[in-house]
């Protein structure tokens, strides 16, 4: 969960290239004709977003299962005056998304929404790397959405499962938005080392303390969503275990300093980068826990084999 900064280009930017070349015959009920109707609407729409998200409101939105053409478009009588969310989704697959080594105009797009991600790091787990393209809102749902970049995010292969199969827009259910939701300054997450266990095993959950109970409600749903204290817990599990030779040596050179500088400076470091990471809260988690400084961490060479 962590602020990704807004594509800069619209919809509008790339639309009239994307229909460049693309068949418009009887089949498809002249989809092109009809797509080119709409570049305004979808202009619009973007905009419309855009406010709805920089104040909190996108839950707002209502759900629609087609997009109706303006009615000052010249369209033969014959066609169709709609454009089913069906249609919208194939224009994202076959347009947008396309062939990874395309150089027409919407993988352009599609991959700048790719690229734009922190140590290509997914924003919604802030763990997984990222391998696709998430519709915050979704296409089937949402089809004046479907290939406005605002509402396309980078994503992981994980996530973007977990998040279709259960899709919620009511307003504390929203998943943190990354163009638009900054949490940065909440000290979010929770995590403690589970005392007489062996080997060391931590717990994450989302902290009590946020004030604002939307938010919280929303973080809540985003992390038990996708199984955040899971991924967390088996993560620092595994971490924990790669660094506990080198805090074994700094326990024994100095056991009266119970490897406080060794934990204080990993904790340091990470929580530069980011203050709400797992590992950063792994680090506090040790050092909080009078079991793990008490009890386990005399014992832990034995334990290891270290
Ligand atoms: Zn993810």
């Amino acid at each position: 969960m962590y602020l990704l900064k807004p594509p800069e280009y619209g919809v509008e930017e790339f639309f009239d290239e994307l229909l460049v070349g693309r068949h418009n015959n009887s089949k498809n009920q002249f989809l092109i004709n009809r797509l080119s109707s709409i570049k305004s609407f979808l202009k619009d729409e973007q905009e419309n977003y855009k406010e709805l998200g920089g104040n909190k409101l996108l839950h707002t939105l209502k759900e629609h299962d087609t997009i109706s053409i303006p009615t000052d478009a010249k369209l033969d009588d014959s066609i169709s005056r709609t454009i089913s969310a069906k249609e919208m989704e194939k224009v994202y697959s076959n347009f947008l998304v396309d062939e990874p080594d395309s150089i027409k105009i919407g993988r352009t797009a599609y991959d700048l929404i790719l690229l734009n991600a922190y140590f290509n790091l997914c924003p919604y787990c802030s763990h997984r790397e990222v391998k696709t393209v998430d519709h915050y809102l979704p296409k089937s749902k949402f089809p004046s959405f479907a290939i406005t970049p605002v509402n396309l995010l980078p994503c992981c292969s994980d996530c973007n499962k977990d998040k279709l199969d259960n899709y919620n827009l009511k307003e504390d259910k929203m998943l943190i938005h990354p163009y638009f939701d900054d949490i940065s300054d909440q000290d979010w997450l929770k995590c403690k080392v589970i005392d007489n266990i062996w080997p060391i095993t931590f717990s994450y959950e989302v902290s009590d303390a946020i004030v604002d109970s939307v938010l919280k409600s929303r973080i809540n749903n985003q992390f038990k969503l996708l199984n955040l204290n899971k991924l967390y817990a088996d993560n620092a599990t595994r971490e924990f275990s790669k660094r506990v030779k080198s805090l074994v040596r700094e326990y024994n050179s100095n056991p009266s300093n119970n490897a406080l500088d060794f934990i204080n400076d990993n904790l340091q470091s990470y929580q530069f980068e980011n203050p709400n990471s797992w590992q950063t809260k792994m680090f506090e988690a040790l050092k909080n826990s009078s079991w793990f400084m008490g009890t386990a961490l005399p014992q832990l060479h034995s334990f290891y084999r270290v």
